[in-house]
């Protein structure tokens, strides 16, 4: 299974290429030491996004086991780091991914600055109209009394729905065309590209550490995190850390449990 993609409600979705992230894969079983290591059904084991946590931690001492003691230790030692906030071990742990998002979600995204990324250019792809993609919007909140961006009153009205979703499927595609015949009438498609709306999908390439992951989840599963990044934000939780550092994922939930915060997005 190289390739895993989870899709948001939007269109917007997560790519994670397995080959990508092979040192966050390999499962690893507590046995005696010099044993070679391997999943064996029965026995505890870790993950290697947790292992490679205690490897950091434990260079300290110059261990020689391979980061790992055994499980209760091991586990504890985790959460000792964690609530101790011992940042620079979650570091040496990094995740590989590709998001595919509305462009003003990109934007959102692009502020938290240790993120390494790479993002698609319209100058340097296809222009044709099968190959461009604008998000799938769904219209379902109301604007709330206080302007919080997750918003809380349900659109109920069927006809108000029937002309947002006309209304963005003409706006959208009117920009699309004006692109278009900006470029056949010869205007750089870099100056072209003004035609476009906010809610043209575009890919990006993200390396990131733990940690910094981590601080990303606090602050975009939010309650009052935008919907279209908060769904993103979830997938990242749910999907990859639960995945590959359970352990951390437990420590989170937790927090969020704390703060009442829905363990799934909602
Ligand atoms: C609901 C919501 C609404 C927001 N609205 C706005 C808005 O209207 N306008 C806007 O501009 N932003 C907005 N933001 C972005 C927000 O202000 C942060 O910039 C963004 O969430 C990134 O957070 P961060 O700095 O913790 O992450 P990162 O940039 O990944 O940084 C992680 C940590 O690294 C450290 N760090 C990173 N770079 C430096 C540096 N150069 N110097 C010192 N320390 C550094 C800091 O400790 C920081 O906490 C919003 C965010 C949220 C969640």
């Amino acid at each position: 299974m190289p390739e895993q993609v989870w899709t948001a409600f939007n269109g917007s979705r997560v790519i994670f290429d397995n080959m990508d992230n092979a040192h966050l894969d390999h499962y690893q079983v507590y046995r005696f030491p010099g044993d070679p290591i391997f999943p064996v059904e029965g026995k505890p084991g870790i993950w290697n996004g947790d292992r490679l946590i205690l490897k950091a931690a434990r260079v300290s001492t110059r261990a020689s086991n391979n980061g790992m003691t055994n499980f209760d230790r091991d586990k504890k030692l985790v959460r000792y780091l964690y609530e101790k906030k011992h940042t620079s071990v979650f570091e040496q742990v990094t995740y590989q991914f590709t998001v595919v998002m509305p462009l003003y979600i990109a934007e959102q995204w692009k502020r938290h600055r240790t993120w390494h990324m790479n993002q698609e250019s319209l100058r340097y792809r296809e222009q044709e109209e099968e190959t461009i993609e604008f998000e799938i919007p769904e219209w379902h909140y109301q604007n709330t009394e206080g302007n919080k961006q997750g918003g809380d009153k349900l659109i109920d009205n069927p006809e108000l729905l029937e002309t947002l979703t006309v209304g963005y499927e003409g706006s959208t595609h009117a920009g699309w065309l004006r692109y278009r015949a900006a470029i056949d009438l010869g205007v750089a498609k870099e100056d072209a590209r003004r035609f476009l709306p906010v809610s043209i999908m575009t890919t990006c390439m993200f390396t990131v550490d733990l940690h910094n992951l981590i601080g990303f989840l606090f602050k975009r599963c939010a309650p009052d995190a935008q919907r279209e990044i908060r769904v993103l934000a979830y997938i990242l939780k749910n999907k990859l850390v639960a995945q590959y550092n359970p352990w951390v994922h437990e420590l989170i939930n937790e927090e969020f449990t704390k703060r009442q915060w829905p363990l799934e997005y909602a």
